[in-house]
């Protein structure tokens, strides 16, 4: 049988002021999957995790998640449920070292990765962790965002394009990473601009096109929808 959605979105609106963008997006997300949302830039990615994670001020519809209603509850109540983000700009505090960073966000639930299960997973923030955030590569920048979400104990991660302006050697890392988050049980929603990247992590593919999701493609038809999606995503 089909799991029940772990978080499933419908006719999802969101606005930036007067501005309307997100024009009904509807899409499920079962446990253990790993979804990506694609679409050129401006397409509504970004504000669908805004929206989930709460941080929309504007935002009408459903999202439900585990069962329950969120659309309404605060950015903290959401945290608090298990839903982590990690945003486009990583959010690396510069005048914080890499251990006061890790530190920094509250343990919202119990079951999350203690530092020493971070920096198995990430090797890398280990060895830099009396240095300063603005020290870091792009690269380690991104693992300590990620990191300091699984300290937090969430178990659904919001990840927004975590390979971008990455070196392919740091975006097959973080790849392995995703993978072995999923083997262990993490539902993840990835925005992606980078469809190759997405196809060797994702279950799933939404497109995502003005604020609303216009289709929706396994993993292994994504090949041969390749023309279709290139109409959508303009490359
Ligand atoms: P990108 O990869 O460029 O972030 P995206 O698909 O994530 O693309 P969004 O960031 O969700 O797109 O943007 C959706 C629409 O909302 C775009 O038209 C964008 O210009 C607009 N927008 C985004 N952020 C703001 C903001 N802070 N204020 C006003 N409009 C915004």
């Amino acid at each position: 049988g089909t799991a029940e959605p772990m978080l499933a979105i419908r006719d999802l609106h969101a606005w930036y002021g007067e501005s309307h963008v997100l024009h009904g997006i509807n899409l499920d997300v079962a446990p253990g999957e790993v979804v990506t949302l694609l679409g050129r830039n401006g397409a509504g990615k970004t504000t669908t995790l805004k929206s989930i994670i709460g941080i929309m001020s504007k935002r009408q519809g459903s999202i439900r998640f585990e069962g329950e209603e969120t659309i309404s509850k605060s950015s903290r109540v959401i945290a608090k449920m298990g839903i982590g983000y990690v945003p486009e700009e990583r959010g690396i505090f510069a005048t914080l070292s890499v251990e006061e960073n890790l530190l920094l966000p509250p343990q919202v639930r119990p079951g999350g990765m203690s530092v020493e299960q971070i920096f198995e997973l990430f090797p890398n923030i280990k060895e830099r962790l009396t240095s300063q955030g603005t020290k870091l590569s792009g690269g380690e920048q991104q693992m300590l965002a990620i990191g300091r979400i699984l300290r937090t104990g969430a178990k659904f991660l919001l990840l927004d394009e975590p390979t971008e302006g990455l070196a392919p050697v740091i975006i097959e890392q973080i790849g392995r990473t995703i993978a072995r988050l999923k083997r262990e049980g993490f539902t993840i929603i990835l925005v992606e601009q980078n469809f190759r990247f997405a196809q060797t992590v994702a279950d799933r593919h939404y497109l995502v096109e003005q604020g609303r999701v216009v289709d929706m493609l396994r993993n292994e038809d994504l090949d041969k929808n390749i023309d279709k999606l290139h109409a959508h995503l303009g490359v």
